[in-house]
């Protein structure tokens, strides 16, 4: 499922980051978060995700004011990619950064319910 408020997507039917109730089936050009990173590696990652032509919308932590005062040291950077790009991302992600996203839908085998 997909939240529109977060741009997560999960598997269930609540929101894990906000557990409102306001989710969706995901299309495939859903913008959904792949990760937060700080400088220099969000510079990293864009420019890799570029290189592999994974189109990403990315939006600070910071106001803009307020990035430009501390600079970009402390900023930190939410990536958003397609849903469709969401696989092929997160193995640069990981190969990046060598951890898996914080991220429910990595969650699959056995379920204890
Ligand atoms: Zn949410």
């Amino acid at each position: 499922m997909y939240c529109e408020k977060c741009k997560h997507c999960f598997e269930g039917e609540r929101c894990p980051n906000c557990r409102k109730g306001r989710v969706r089936q995901v299309r495939p050009d859903d913008p959904c978060y792949l990760t937060e990173q700080s400088s220099p590696w969000n510079g990293m990652l864009e420019d890799v995700l570029r290189q592999e032509g994974i189109p990403c919308v990315t939006s600070g932590r910071l106001g803009a004011g307020l990035s430009t005062y501390v600079g970009s040291v402390l900023e930190i950077t939410r990536f958003y990619v397609r849903w469709s790009d969401m696989e092929k991302a997160r193995e640069i992600v990981n190969g990046l950064f060598g951890k898996g996203c914080p991220d429910t839908s990595n969650e699959r085998g056995t379920e204890n319910d």
